[in-house]
């Protein structure tokens, strides 16, 4: 039943109706006749060190309090981390705040600035709901965590030889990973006031590739030697592949977990074709709108295009600190992650909010979990 009584009439009248022959054919995707169990022994065996330990990453930009998408994700990052513990392995999940991504942008000049999340307040409002979550999520399934910020990130061992190679591979690379500007969007703030030049449109590079010089367009240029590489900051596409290329040379096991999103084109051109150890990724079904569109965050953030979800009483599923405040018992949502990834033909496909919210109402769980056909092996 709803939680909420002024929202009850409208919350019937948004919902679908579940009935026993909607959900038959309960349509596959092409990962559920491949992958039908034990989808984490599979992972576990591509793995390239398989007596050392497993990092299960996730990278979030915290630019709002997490939705239902943010707390799939992470679910999906902590029951792989305990499946493969299960399999013997020493397992940690790292969540990559991206502190510094863009929090609001100026034009000067013509030049699009940005200021970062952290610059804005907005990483330090949102923090706290992040590690909440991954320490509810770190006790349920008793896995260690690790929250690290994007400058101990970059500054890591090996991150300044792969700075240098993405300086001197420039030209190429801008036309897979920035066909709208062709320059690769390299960035770094302003010392004095934190502005961040987004396409990297006035950056000059040293003709060896040691150093990258910016400009700011009130305190003009400054410079960071590459072996600084704590100081660099990237737009999504192109710290993914640093990442690609940082795990290519790990000592140790690594699992990247994304929206499925990214999944195709995204991964195909930005990144796989790059590396020639791409690391495993395990996709997070999306989580879909009405129109079939990605529940989005920055949507979200511009406030008006979900008003059709608070109407029905659905925007605690937009926001972690509504969904608390409600009392909702997240644990509905992590044992339906457990199955997804127990259970993978469930894992390849997406899930619409409202097959979300009816299940956190609980009122007819056994009909959405029915599964009349098991898929054929291929
Ligand atoms: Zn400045």
């Amino acid at each position: 039943m709803p939680h909420h009584g002024q929202a009850e009439s409208e919350t019937d009248t948004h919902l679908p109706t579940v009935e026993p022959n909607l959900l038959r054919p309960h349509g596959l995707g092409a990962g559920a006749y491949i992958f039908q169990s034990n989808y984490l022994q599979y992972l576990k065996d591509l793995l390239p060190y398989p007596d050392r330990r497993v990092e299960v990453n996730i990278m979030i930009q915290p630019n709002s309090s997490p939705h239902i998408g943010t707390l799939c994700n992470l679910g999906v990052a902590f029951v792989v981390a305990r499946r493969m513990a299960d399999l013997g392995m020493e397992a940690v999940v790292t969540c990559d705040l991206c502190d510094r991504a863009g929090g609001e942008q100026v034009a000067v000049g013509g030049i699009v600035y940005q200021r970062t999340l952290r610059d804005t307040g907005s990483f330090q409002r949102n923090l706290p709901d992040y590690q909440e979550l991954l320490q509810l999520l770190s006790r349920r399934y008793n896995v260690p965590f690790k929250l690290r910020f994007e400058a101990e990130l970059l500054g890591s061992d090996g991150m300044s030889e792969i700075l240098q190679n993405i300086i001197e591979n420039r030209a190429t690379l801008a036309k897979f990973l920035a066909p709208g500007t062709g320059t690769l969007a390299i960035r770094a703030a302003c010392p004095q006031c934190g502005l961040v030049d987004r396409y990297g449109l006035k950056n000059s590079y040293a003709p060896d590739a040691s150093s990258v010089s910016f400009l700011c367009p009130h305190h003009g240029q400054f410079t960071h030697s590459t072996k600084d590489s704590h100081h660099f900051m990237f737009n999504c596409q192109l710290l993914n592949l640093i990442i690609g290329y940082f795990y290519e040379k790990s000592l140790h096991n690594y699992i990247e977990i994304i929206g499925s999103d990214y999944a195709g084109f995204w991964q195909e051109q930005l990144l796989c074709r790059f590396l020639s150890k791409p690391m495993v990724i395990v996709y997070t079904p999306l989580i879909s709108d009405w129109a079939g569109a990605k529940v989005s965050k920055s949507l979200y953030l511009r406030g008006t295009a979900y008003e059709y979800l608070k109407k029905a009483g659905m925007d605690y599923l937009l926001n972690y600190r509504t969904l608390r405040t409600e009392r909702r018992d997240l644990g509905i949502l992590w044992h339906e992650i457990e199955r997804w990834i127990d259970e993978p033909y469930r894992l390849f496909r997406g899930y619409s909010i409202e097959y979300i919210h009816l299940l956190f109402q609980g009122t007819c769980q056994g009909l959405l979990h029915q599964q009349t056909e098991r898929p054929t092996m291929e």
